[in-house]
């Protein structure tokens, strides 16, 4: 059975005590491979090796530094192939998606910061009149650390690591122990593009053995987590008194604004992807759909029809559309949480179920679920579920719909169905979300602040928003004679 090691100094080796974690294929319910438990001794020695090698890296011309990323998106894209059949294999996503949109995306995260380190600039303040200039100096933080969650495995570390490493510092990254094999095959893919040792280390292991070591670390400078809320409650409490700075992407509550005079067929399409791409389980999917009351029957009948028409199955299949859960616990969660959405008064519109699936028995599949609601105090409207499930709800005033999006404690994304200018703009600018799609979904642009309010994080990442938190600013001010 494959053991899926940790890679500390440009080497790949066991964990110091031996002891490895199951880590099941959620298509079959399978153990597939083992997992390195790691513990503070290994987050030593790959911090160790990231300190040794970051006065080299940090001093490597930024031409070399961006040459080294752009191959390895290069060598990514060659892997394309390989990568998205071990994500699928390990997440239970479909094989299809994988291929369009995590793999593609992974190599796309090295190119950006590959290209983008070369255009990152600084400010200068000249003081006129008072013989005075002022500089920014970005100098890299030193060692970062570096964790990511299982949904989209390796799209999202390497949108951590990419800039953290363009921007000159050393880092210790740590996978979902969820989700860990594309993070372990991106260590041979950076020895190969000829990444100097230490600079990535890559340490698997449980959040609260191996992720917890990295954030407590004294030396570890910063942390950018992706992640749950609670979680990230957890980090901030451990991190704040060690000053640590902190990026936290957390999860998200998202509503959908359907109003009558949207472009209805795009609507539909588009809707369909955001509440069921990768199975619900993407922190940025619309689960709260609010629909304008002259369109809410039609708009149930047609949403529950196109819904009905999705396969669940065999991730590995080209007709399937939802794939597995990523975990057994996980799919009880969404199932539970189904229940207590039709006690707490939810009406079951579509779906609600497990899918036994033929010849995969003890896979982890849950049909896609529409759950009508007709208030937002309750459990399903407030937590997340991050799974194939949304609710539908109506408003009848723009001022209705605005408050009923806004009230949750998340604030990651929003979307906004309608023709109306001057509508959308009032409403994009009332919406409590870091991010407001209007008339698209998951359409995005690498160089725009990506994050959230409220629950949701702290924080921005994307474009220079990423280089500048792995950055530390330091003021340079210098005084001159004109004579
Ligand atoms: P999680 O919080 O359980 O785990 C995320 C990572 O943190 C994993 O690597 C885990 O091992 C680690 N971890 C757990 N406990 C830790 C601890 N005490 N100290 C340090 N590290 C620890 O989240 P998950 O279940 O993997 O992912 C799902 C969540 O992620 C959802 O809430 C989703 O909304 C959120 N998410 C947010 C974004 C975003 O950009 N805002 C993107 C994707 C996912």
């Amino acid at each position: 059975m494959i053991q899926i090691k940790n890679y500390i100094n440009g080497q790949y080796c066991d964990p110091t005590t031996h002891s490895w974690l199951d880590n099941y294929n959620p298509s079959t319910g399978e153990v597939y491979s083992q997992i390195a438990e790691s513990t503070s001794d290994d987050i030593q020695s790959a911090y160790e090796a990231a300190k040794a090698a970051f006065p080299s890296w940090s001093q490597t011309p930024i031409e070399e530094r961006s040459r080294i990323l752009l191959k390895i998106a290069d060598l990514i894209e060659a892997n394309l192939d390989n990568l998205a059949e071990a994500e699928s294999k390990d997440n239970g996503k479909p094989l299809s998606l994988a291929k369009a949109v995590d793999i593609p995306r992974a190599s796309a995260n090295f190119r950006f910061f590959g290209n983008a380190i070369t255009q990152f600039a600084s400010e200068a303040h000249e003081s006129v009149g008072r013989n005075t200039m002022n500089f920014t100096l970005r100098q890299p933080i030193g060692v970062v650390g570096c964790i990511s969650p299982w949904n989209l495995p390796l799209y999202l570390f390497t949108w951590k690591v990419a800039p953290a490493i363009a921007a000159g510092n050393c880092v210790v990254a740590k996978p979902s122990e969820v989700t860990p094999m594309t993070a372990y095959l991106l260590g041979d893919i950076l020895s190969q593009a000829g990444l100097p040792k230490g600079v990535l280390n890559i340490v698997h292991g449980s959040g609260p053995s191996a992720g917890q070591a990295i954030v407590k670390h004294p030396d570890i400078k910063a942390i950018s987590f992706t992640g749950g809320t609670k979680t990230g409650e957890h980090l901030a409490r451990t991190a704040a008194p060690m000053f640590k700075k902190l990026s936290l992407e957390l999860g998200g509550k998202n509503p959908n604004l359907i109003f009558a005079d949207c472009d209805y067929d795009k609507m539909l399409a588009v809707t369909v992807k955001s509440s069921f791409a990768n199975q619900g389980q993407i922190c940025l999917c619309g689960s709260r759909i609010y629909v304008e009351e002259s369109i809410a029957e039609q708009f149930k009948k047609d949403f529950v029809e196109k819904v009905s028409k999705m396969q669940v199955g065999n991730p590995m299949d080209s007709n399937t559309n939802l794939g597995a859960l990523v975990s057994k616990p996980h799919m009880e969660k969404v199932l539970s949480y189904i229940d207590i959405a039709q006690k707490e008064g939810g009406k079951l519109l579509h779906g609600g179920n497990r899918v036994i699936v033929p010849g995969f028995e003890e896979g982890y599949y849950v049909e896609p679920t529409i759950i009508a609601v007709d208030t937002n105090d309750c459990t399903i409207q407030k937590e997340e579920v991050f799974g194939p499930v949304v609710t539908i709800a109506t408003f009848k005033t723009e001022e209705e719909a605005l408050a009923l999006a806004n009230d949750v404690r998340y604030g990651l994304s929003a979307t906004l169905w309608s023709k109306d200018l001057d509508r959308t703009m009032r409403i994009s600018k009332k919406l409590e979300a870091g991010i407001v799609w209007v008339n698209t979904w998951l359409n995005r642009d690498l160089r725009t602040p990506f994050g959230g309010v409220k629950a949701s994080g702290v924080g921005r990442e994307g474009g220079f928003e990423a280089l500048r938190f792995f950055t530390e600013p330091k003021n340079v001010c210098i005084t001159y004679n004109e004579s």
